[in-house]
């Protein structure tokens, strides 16, 4: 065995592994596992086509091994570019993969297998092999950068890049030395050893990269699905809970003021027994998404109960939560709701609290404000009313304690 031997069944051997580890993840990550299966399929297409070049496969059947090791390499790097398609929630481009591959197979079938033709066939597949890896970095860079950020995505994109380049120089050298060492990879050749070893490392860093990105992709899932509501995509309450504490922070920091809003649905429960649960649960969605067209950027919208939702107004003052508590209850009760049982009047309920001079205490504005809704439901519905802001001078930012509620 040479240098470039050795090396050849230890990247294959790299691959084989690579492909155990691909194949497991994708049997534990059921949203990714189209993708990983792919991956999957990639390193044991590549594997099986690096151990083809092993001595063994060459002495045994030396043509069936060069026309499968060519078809498997191309078929696995197709297999790559559809998994990382299907990561970045792109196109999958099929017909255009299956037309290189008709084309490469062709031009394959033309060369044919003798020793005359090695450096043509190089050149073949080094342009195939080329093009491949640096389109997969451009369309990752495309389609994965606004999720994971531009310099995550270079780490994945760059290796792909790397093998892409070095491919290219490789089809060059078979040009200009069509005889050279350039033409088949298993002769012990400086540039031949030299290619191994960067496509070892690079494919290392790769599936590395590749594996922080998944790692990360799942972790954001989790997050979002422990911090939002499944039916309307707004925040939960524990994570509007977490939201408030880390605003009454910053408006004591800032000397800011801070208002809360509760919203609940007027008689919602007679929505669900005359429509059902189904259509109640699109109401919910609907009355979610007025809300969410009428807040400000700076507002934060969850939902905080069954047909409740719950508002933090930063840097508001008494004037402005009266203003924003007004806007997002007409918002909703403006028009009614499209409904293909016919037009549905809706109308809410909104407690409104803010922070009080001093006042660090999240439970204690929540509380307030849920007692002015209790008020709000029990003067009538379909109205707004403040806790202590009776008291609250309009101009003033700063207001005073007081436990008084005045409805609007
Ligand atoms: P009020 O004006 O006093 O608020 O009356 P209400 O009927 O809106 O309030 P109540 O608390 O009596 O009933 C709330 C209803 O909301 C009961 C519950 O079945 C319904 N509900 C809670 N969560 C959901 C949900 O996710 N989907 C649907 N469709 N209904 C829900
Ligand atoms: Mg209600
Ligand atoms: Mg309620």
């Amino acid at each position: 065995m040479n240098d470039t031997s050795t090396l050849i069944v230890a990247l294959a051997a790299q691959q084989l592994l690579f492909a155990c580890g691909w194949w497991m993840q994708a049997r534990n990550i059921a949203a990714q596992r189209k993708a990983l299966l792919h991956w999957s399929v990639f390193c044991a297409l590549t594997g099986l086509s690096l151990l083809l070049f092993g001595e063994a496969a060459r002495r045994a059947a030396p043509e069936l091994a060069q026309v499968l090791r060519n078809v498997a390499l191309v078929a696995g790097a197709m297999a790559l570019r559809r998994g990382l398609l299907q990561f970045s929630h792109q196109p999958l481009r099929d017909r255009e993969q299956m037309l290189v591959f008709a084309v490469y197979i062709a031009a394959l079938a033309l060369l044919g297998t003798s020793d005359d033709a090695a450096a043509r066939r190089t050149i073949v597949i080094a342009i195939v092999m080329c093009w491949l890896p640096l389109r997969m970095a451009y369309e990752l860079y495309r389609g994965a950068r606004s999720e994971f950020g531009a310099p995550a995505v270079a780490c994945v994109g760059a290796p792909l890049a790397a093998v892409g380049v070095a491919m290219g120089v490789r089809g060059v050298l078979a040009i200009v030395r069509p005889d050279a060492a350039a033409a088949s990879i298993t002769v012990a050749a400086g540039f031949n050893v030299a290619l191994l070893l960067t496509v070892a490392v690079v494919l290392a860093v790769f599936h590395f990269a590749l594996n922080v990105r998944v790692a990360r992709r799942m972790v954001a899932e989790l997050e979002h699905l422990s911090s939002h509501d499944s039916l309307t995509q707004l925040l939960n309450r524990r994570a509007f809970e977490q939201r408030l504490t880390g605003e009454i922070a910053a408006g004591i920091r800032a000397g800011a003021p801070l208002g809360l809003l509760l919203i609940d649905i007027d008689h919602f429960k007679r929505v669900n027994d005359r429509l059902g649960h189904q259509a109640g649960d699109a109401v919910l969605r609907e009355v979610a998404d007025r809300l969410a067209a009428a807040v400000r950027r700076s507002d934060v919208l969850a939902r905080v109960g069954g047909e409740e939702f719950g508002v933090l107004l930063p840097d508001t003052d008494a004037p402005g939560i009266r203003q924003a508590a007004e806007r997002l209850r007409l918002a909703v009760c403006g028009r009614p709701l499209d409904r293909p049982e016919g037009p549905l009047e809706v109308t809410v309920s909104v407690g409104a609290s803010m922070r009080l001079s001093g006042e660090s205490d999240a439970e204690a504005m929540l509380r307030r404000a849920d007692q002015a809704l209790y008020r709000a439901k029990a003067e009538g519905r379909d109205r707004t009313v403040f806790d202590t802001l009776a008291q609250v001078s309009e101009a003033s930012a700063a207001p005073v304690v007081a436990p008084a509620i005045d409805a609007v």
